[in-house]
This record gives structure tokens, sequence and C-alpha cells, in this order.
């Protein structure tokens, strides 16, 4: 008998997987996939040695000390700050919006000042934005959305902007500065060697059965635990009884190029509806320290999708947030099961978030059964 079986072995899985077994537990991880790390998973692409996020780029960023003293603890990083350009009606614009975009987009020099004020004249009054486009709107004005948030959205989630939640916008600052790196946070940077390397530390003394579908004996799994922590899909761990979430999902085309550097920059977004991928990774970008990696280059082009077998991004229309809080209600039925992670708590999480939710639970768990 287990103290717990971890279904999935992403961040979520894997450090409470950790966590607990350093306190003493015993604890069987099983993984559908025949690889760790979940959508972390990064691999040294053969031929050019390229370390590849296989299921889209993961840069690690976050304001909590805590975290990056943890995850610091598993690897080392390197100084990795991101920096997206974006190709829009066949020109390159910096992102996230700033003053070089707002200078370039409309051909003038404004200062910080002048380019708060020059927005606000373009904003109209939105008192309570409701949705993505509102309230990307009420930032930028509807001339720069149009450009570079509508099509790229519509593309990415394959649905009115107007019935997307309003954060999704907010995960990108708006500055009227020249500063053009991604995030805010803190503390940012790639792992050298990438993702997977963590999750062998992560891992080492937890046993972890690969190509295992818990859904093929969720009973049988079940009884080999006093809990079960399950990281899978909310809608898919009760049978999708009240309906399927909607998730959008995404396919890579991987090429390699006989070139030292196919774009100057990790990621270059393209903004037109009409171009069908939303991205093109170029991962060298990501890793400077290898100054052995000059043959050739890697790129991947991304094209967001609907496939239900391979969840990335919930999607949170109005219809799911009500669906999802009928699971929520069953899920708090479940006595003997925690749910997390992006996919069983159906939240559009970074990676330092899920970590800190593994932590917290792991936490709270450990303090009640001292108490017991
Ligand atoms: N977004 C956009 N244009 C861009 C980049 C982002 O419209 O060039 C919007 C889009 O709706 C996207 C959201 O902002 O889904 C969040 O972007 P982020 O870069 O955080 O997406 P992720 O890296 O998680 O795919």
């Amino acid at each position: 008998m287990y103290d717990f079986v971890v279904v999935g072995c992403g961040f979520f899985g894997a450090v409470f997987a950790y966590e607990v077994k350093k306190a003493g537990k015993k604890v069987l991880v099983i993984e559908k996939r025949d690889h760790i790390g979940g959508n972390c998973f990064s691999y040294n692409h053969p031929g050019t040695g390229v370390n590849v996020h296989r299921y889209g780029p993961h840069i690690f960023h976050t304001s909590s000390e805590k975290i990056w003293k943890y995850i610091n603890s598993f690897a080392g990083f390197n100084n990795y700050r991101h920096r997206v350009l974006t190709t829009a009606a066949g020109k390159v614009y910096s992102l996230p919006i700033n003053l070089a975009t707002i200078n370039k987009f409309y051909n003038l020099t404004l200062s910080p000042d002048e380019a708060g004020e020059f927005l606000k004249s373009r904003i109209p009054v939105i008192p309570s934005p409701q949705n993505l486009e509102e309230k990307a709107i009420s930032l930028i004005g509807r001339e720069l959305y149009e450009v570079f948030i509508k099509g790229y959205t519509i593309k990415q989630w394959d649905c009115d902007p107007r019935e997307l939640p309003a954060e999704v916008i907010t995960r990108l600052p708006v500055r009227t500065t020249y500063n053009d790196i991604y995030y805010d946070d803190d503390y940012q940077g790639m792992p050298i060697g990438g993702y997977t390397p963590i999750f062998e530390k992560l891992l080492k003394d937890v046993p972890v059965e690969l190509k295992t579908d818990f859904f093929e004996k969720r009973d049988y799994w079940k009884s080999l635990a006093k809990m079960l922590v399950y990281t899978g899909p909310i809608d898919r761990y009760f049978n999708y009884c009240y309906g399927k979430l909607r998730w959008r999902s995404c396919r890579f085309e991987i090429e390699k190029m006989q070139l030292n550097d196919y774009q100057g920059v990790g990621i270059m977004n393209y903004a037109d509806r009409e171009v069908p991928h939303t991205r093109i990774v170029e991962p060298k970008h990501f890793y400077r320290e290898r100054t052995d990696l000059s043959q050739g280059t890697v790129v991947v082009r991304e094209y967001p999708c609907d496939d239900q077998t391979e969840p990335y991004y919930p999607v949170r229309l109005k219809t799911d947030q009500e669906m999802l809080a009928k699971y929520q209600k069953a899920e708090s039925q479940e006595r003997e099961v925690i749910f997390g992670g992006r996919l069983a708590e159906y939240k559009y999480y970074n990676m330092d978030q899920v970590i800190f939710r593994a932590l917290e639970q792991v936490g709270k768990l450990l303090k009640q059964n001292a108490s017991k």
C-alpha cells in the first residue's frame, strides 16, 4: 500500500512526489506518456544538440524568492531574459507593447509621458472591462488591439475575444518605456541543460511507471493508495459527466536548418490572422551559454488546434466556468483525492504557480498528519 499514488508527473505531480518522499511517505507515480516532465519535457535535438521543449517554450519566471530558491536547488539557471518580437502586416515590432512598439506603429517619437497621454487619448471609456477584447482596448486602444492582439488571439483560442476572460491579456504588461523584457518578474532564466534534468532529480528516489494510463485501471490504482493525487484534466476524471470543458491544444512543426541563426530571437509571434502559425520558436536563443552549438539551428512553428487527447490551455468560456463549478463540487466529495496542476484545476497557471500549489498542498497535508 502506498501513501500516495500520483497520476501524472508534470510539475505538480513531481514536486508533490518529491516532497512527500522526503517526508518519509511511500509514493508511486504513474504517467501515461513515455517520459517524465509533463509538458515541460525537453530533449537535446539529435543532429544539432539544441535543447528543445517538446510541448512549446517554457520560460521560468517568478516573483517569489521562495520558489526561485526552490527551483534553483534542482538546476542552475542561465540569465536568459525573454524577448519576443511580432510580425504584423509585414513589419516587425517589439513586444510586449512598449514605447518602441507605439512609436513604430504610429510613426512617432513620443517620450514615455507623451506616450501615456497619447494612449489615453485613444482609449474609449470602458468602466469595467468584462472580457479579453474590452480589457485589451481599455489598456492599448482599438488600433493596437486590432493589429497585435485580435488576430493572434483568434488563432490561439479559436473563439471571439469577447468570449474570453479578461485576465488572459493581463499576462502581458503594457509599457510606455523601452523595456522590452517580456516578463516583469524579479527572477527569470532557463534551466541549464533544459527541464528534464530537474524532473530526473525530483523523481530520483520515486518509482515511476511510464506508459501507464490511469483510466485503464483506475480502481486498481486507487486501491493501491491511501490517497490519490490526480493531475490530469478534471472533466476526464469525472467521465465528462457534466460535459467537456474546452481545451486548446497545439501542433508543433519542427525543422532543422543549416543556418547559424534563423530569426535572431527566441520567439517571433505572427499577429496576422491569415498566417496559420501563431509563433516560431528558435530554442537556440534560450541557451546562450551553449557555445558548442555552431552547426545548424532548429525552429518550431506552433499551430494551435483542438485535440482532446492533448489539452494544453484551458479556454474558460462562460459555459466552461459554469461547468467547472459543477466539477469542483464533485471534487469536494472525493475525500481521498487531491486535484492539482493546470489540467486538474483548469487554470492557466505558470510553472512557478504550479510549484507553489504543490508545496502548499504537501505542507497542508503533512501538518494535518502531524496533528493526528
Ligand atoms: N497575445 C496576443 N498577441 C501576442 C501575444 C499574446 O494577442 O502577440 C494574447 C493571446 O490572447 C495570448 C495571450 O495574449 O493567448 C497570452 O499570451 P502569452 O504569451 O502569455 O501566451 P503563452 O506563452 O501562455 O502561450
